[in-house]
């Protein structure tokens, strides 16, 4: 068997476009969508996915407001932006590019922003709406994974998903939604013993770890979907995975590639959230 790549670029590249068509709905009545995105410091990997959601706004014809503060910037200084931006009648969405420099308190930050233009959906208000069941912004990666997986045509009702990693970003909100859609969960961590004797009961897995190439082909089910949300650099310094692609392909049935897979969709996700937040407001 050789395991299907899913494109998530070309995927997250097709519901930009689909945007399109909402935002105009949104200007027809009244409002052009806008993204705040706030960037602090001179972080280089932050500075290439706010270029990316920057682009990714001009492409759906979403207006983005960027906002560049230097790393020397207070939690006061900060927190009043994010105030303003709250207010902002033009601001639907509030971006804080993540990680903040040391001195910042992420959660502080993410908790000042209104939750009705929490786009990311890292609010405390969001995780509650999302573990209740309730309307709120789904984080946008665990977000794009669902997208993913209905891209590769696996339906996760019945199956059995593992779920590698248990961040607030990522693992956890990703493990919610699979079981939101039936699926049987397990998450593991770092301090689960024995990884692929979890990973090869699995008919679904989601790497969400941060470690090159980690997961390896006899650690697979035949047949498994496999979705790869780790962003490393390999011996070489090329940007991979947490997945050994190669390794897995003769055993797997779908893999994500990285990059082109996650990377992109967690983009689409955060534009759509943004369309959306105008749609709810103006009831459309
Ligand atoms: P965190 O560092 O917050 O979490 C990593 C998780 O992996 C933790 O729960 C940790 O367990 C677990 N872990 C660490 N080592 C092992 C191990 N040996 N075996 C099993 N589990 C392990 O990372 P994030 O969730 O923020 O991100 C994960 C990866 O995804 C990173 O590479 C990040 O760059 C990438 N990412 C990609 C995005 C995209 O858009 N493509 C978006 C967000 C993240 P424990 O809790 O026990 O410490």
């Amino acid at each position: 068997m050789t395991a299907t790549l899913i494109d998530g670029k070309g995927l997250a590249a097709r519901l930009t476009d689909d945007l399109k068509a909402r935002v105009a709905r949104c200007e027809a009545a009244g409002h052009k969508p806008g993204l705040a995105v706030v960037l602090v410091g001179e972080n280089p990997a932050s500075q290439v996915y706010v270029r990316n959601k920057i682009r990714a706004c001009e492409r759906a014809g979403v207006t983005s407001i960027e906002h560049r503060l230097p790393e020397s910037t207070t939690e006061a200084e900060l927190l009043a932006l994010i105030h303003d931006l709250n207010q902002d009648p033009m601001v639907d969405g509030i971006l804080v590019q993540l990680p903040l420099p040391a001195h910042l308190s992420a959660d502080l930050v993410i908790d000042a922003i209104s939750p009705e233009k929490d786009v990311d959906g890292f609010h405390v208000q969001s995780a509650g709406s999302l573990l209740t069941g309730r309307p709120g912004f789904l984080p946008c990666t665990p977000y794009g994974v669902m997208k993913l997986l209905e891209e590769a045509g696996c339906d996760p009702n019945g199956k059995h998903a593992v779920v590698v990693g248990r961040s607030n970003i990522v693992g956890k909100p990703q493990a919610l939604l699979l079981l939101e859609k039936n699926a049987t969960v397990t998450v593991a961590h770092s301090r689960t013993p024995d990884l692929g004797a979890v990973t090869r009961q699995a008919d679904i897995i989601v790497m969400a770890v941060g470690r090159a190439k980690m997961l390896k082909g006899d650690m697979v089910k035949p047949g498994a979907v496999i979705i790869d949300v780790g962003m490393n650099r390999d011996e070489n310094g090329k940007l991979c995975g947490d997945v050994d692609t190669a390794d897995v392909m003769e055993v797997a049935g779908a893999v994500t590639p990285v990059p082109g897979g996650v990377g992109p969709m967690t983009i689409a996700m955060l534009i759509t959230n943004t369309v959306e937040a105008v749609e709810r407001r103006l009831g459309l």
